[in-house]
Order: C-alpha cells, then sequence, then structure tokens
C-alpha cells in the first residue's frame, strides 16, 4: 500500500509498504480522510518527545471498516468508524484510575505507531468508533475535537464566563464553538489573520480582533476586568505569556495550543499567588471521544468551511507548509483515494 513515511525530521516520501496484518483484536479501516495537524507539524520538525522514526504519520482518521480480528464482535467490515489513536496499557497506575491519556507505556497511532496517511490502517477494537451519521470528511475532525473536549472539561467553567481565546485555526473555532456549548456568555478572539476571524465571528465569537498592539486596549475594553478563562491555541510561547494579563483575579490560564518540546516562558510567581490564578495544561483525548461524535452529530459544532485543503497523500508536507503559512489555509486532510 502506499503511505507517507517520516524516515527522520525533516524528511517525509510516499512510498510502498506492506499492508498491515490483522491482529486478533485489531481491526484494519481503509482510510477515507485523515486531518494534518500541529502535531504532525512537530513530529515532522523533530520536536515532539513521542515520536519514534521512521513513522507513518496521521492521527486524525476516519475511514470504512474492511476486516476484523477473529476476537472482535462490535465492529463489521462495512462500517464507518473513526480512530482513538491512544492505545493504553489498561494496567498502569494512570490507567487503572481513569487517566489513559498518561499511560506509562503509551502508544499513539500517526506518533509512535502506524498512522492513517496511508491506505490501510490497523487499531484495537476498543479505539474503534463507528460513526454512522457523519461523512468522512466531518467524522476526521472527531479527534481533534475529543482533545477539545478535554480542554474545555478542564478548565469547568461555569456558566455566564467572559473566556478569551488566541488562535482561530482548525482547534481555536471547534474550541470556540464547544465553549459556546458549555458555559461562555461571551467569547472574544484574536488572530493574525482576518480571514479566520470572519469565521469566527460566523461560528459565534462576540469579540474578533486582529492580534497585535491595537487589541490590547480593545480587550481591556471588552473586559475591563479581565476574562474568567483564557484560552491560548496557538502554541506560541510568547501569546501565552502575553496572556496571562488578561485573566481576572480568580480566572484561569487554558495551555491548549502545542508548544515546541523544549520552548520556555516567563510567568510571575507573585502573579499568580496575588490575582488567585490558575494555570492549566490539555493533554490528548480523555475518554471524550463519545462527546465529540455527540457534538458533531447534534449539529452543536459544524466543520463547514474548515476544511481548505483536500490532498492525496503526495500532498502530506504542502499541506504543512500551507497550514503553517496560514493565510487562506484551516484544515488540511490528506485522502488517499485522491491521486495528488
Ligand atoms: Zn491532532
Ligand atoms: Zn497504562
Amino acid at each position: 500500500m502506499r503511505a507517507v513515511i517520516v524516515s527522520k525530521p525533516g524528511t517525509a516520501s510516499v512510498e510502498s509498504v506492506p499492508e498491515p496484518i490483522c491482529a486478533p483484536d485489531g481491526v484494519i479501516v481503509r482510510v477515507e480522510r485523515c486531518g494534518v495537524c500541529g502535531t504532525d507539524q512537530h513530529l515532522f520538525e523533530g520536536d515532539y518527545g513521542l515520536a519514534r522514526y521512521p513513522v507513518i504519520p496521521g492521527h486524525e482518521i476516519s475511514g470504512a471498516v474492511v476486516e476484523v480480528g477473529r476476537e472482535v464482535s462490535s465492529v463489521h467490515p462495512g462500517d464507518h468508524v473513526v480512530i482513538e489513536p491512544n492505545i493504553h496499557c489498561e494496567h498502569c497506575s494512570y490507567c487503572r484510575t481513569q487517566r489513559g491519556n498518561h499511560c506509562l507505556d503509551l502508544r499513539v497511532i500517526g506518533i509512535n505507531q502506524p498512522g492513517g496517511f496511508a491506505e490501510y490502517v490497523q487499531a484495537p477494537e476498543r479505539n474503534i468508533y463507528v460513526v454512522a451519521g457523519l461523512s468522512a470528511a466531518q467524522a476526521a475532525f472527531v479527534e481533534p475535537l475529543s482533545c477539545v473536549v478535554h480542554g474545555v472539561r478542564r478548565l469547568a467553567l461555569q456558566p455566564g464566563s467572559r473566556v478569551l481565546l488566541a488562535g482561530a485555526g482548525p482547534i481555536g473555532l471547534l474550541m470556540l464553538q464547544t465553549l459556546r456549548r458549555s458555559g461562555a456568555a461571551a467569547i472574544a478572539v484574536t488572530d493574525l489573520h482576518t480571514f479566520r476571524l470572519e469565521l469566527a465571528r460566523r461560528l459565534g465569537a462576540d469579540a474578533c480582533l486582529q492580534a497585535g498592539a491595537a487589541a490590547s486596549a480593545a480587550l481591556r475594553e471588552v473586559a475591563p476586568l479581565g476574562f474568567d478563562a483564557v484560552i491560548d491555541c496557538t502554541g506560541i510561547p510568547q501569546v501565552v505569556e502575553s496572556l496571562v494579563p488578561y485573566a481576572a483575579n480568580g480566572g484561569k490560564v487554558l495551555l491548549f495550543g502545542v508548544a515546541p518540546e523544549h520552548a520556555q516562558m516567563t510567568i510571575r510567581p507573585y502573579e499568580l499567588f496575588q490575582r488567585d490564578l490558575t494555570i492549566l495544561g490539555s493533554f490528548a483525548v480523555a475518554y471524550t471521544f463519545d462527546a465529540a461524535i455527540v457534538l458533531l452529530e447534534a449539529g452543536a459544532v459544524t466543520v463547514d468551511g474548515l476544511v481548505t485543503h483536500h490532498l492525496g497523500l503526495d500532498g502530506f508536507v504542502s499541506g504543512l507548509t500551507a497550514a503553517r503559512a496560514g493565510e487562506g489555509a484551516l484544515k488540511v486532510q490528506l485522502d488517499p483515494a485522491l491521486a495528488t
């Protein structure tokens, strides 16, 4: 089968590799869509600690089941499915306390196990979710939306909250819509790109501001005492640093965007102390696939307009470049059935 191989950081090519052989508890999925995400960028650049090379990347996978192992009973050939990429050991202390995203032996499809930028991919039965009501393009958003749901649960917003969201890329726009269903009464969004801000406005943002010096005064006008929650969806340490002062006293700051592995930022402990601030991280997916599927199937979160690039496997590197540049690009999805 054809697959994208990242042989080492900075080197990717489409190659012919053996198809996966179905394990007794395994499910083989013919990939229909697989989203390119910021994590793939980090994996390609060599600054994502969990990655192991060579690897077939791709962890935002939707497709159709073509084969199941002899122990598999809940999934059948022909089912349209999405794959939870995190494979937990189920035995360690974290797995036994419902914190499987911190599994001590975490294997991740598309990071250190063969992923979805390929014609076929294998996952254990327990990582498969049937999504009858979603198109393949919609279903490939279940994984990133699951990460967003985990982040929003970590935030535990109270009804009536004012929220500041930095970054209106694909994740920011999923976050925006999830927040609106989770207690946020007013949401201000900042981004560099006006087309993203326009989409944010259509998807329910109350104030949309171009990031930069002028945004500062405008944000103070929107929320003179600051925001109950401030969320970074850029992963840029300088942006995160600049966001902390916008949290109201007693507010929360959620670091959701993935920063480079060794990046550092400065925080004044005294500010956390004196202002009762809470800083939160949010790693991957934590039993949130079902909620993400409900949000999409119910139309509470829409992905209309989010896919700007529908490319073949050959489009991996150009898709990363387009997504990074940002202008005119939101979600890039690869489709192994497309020639280029
Ligand atoms: Zn991702
Ligand atoms: Zn474990």
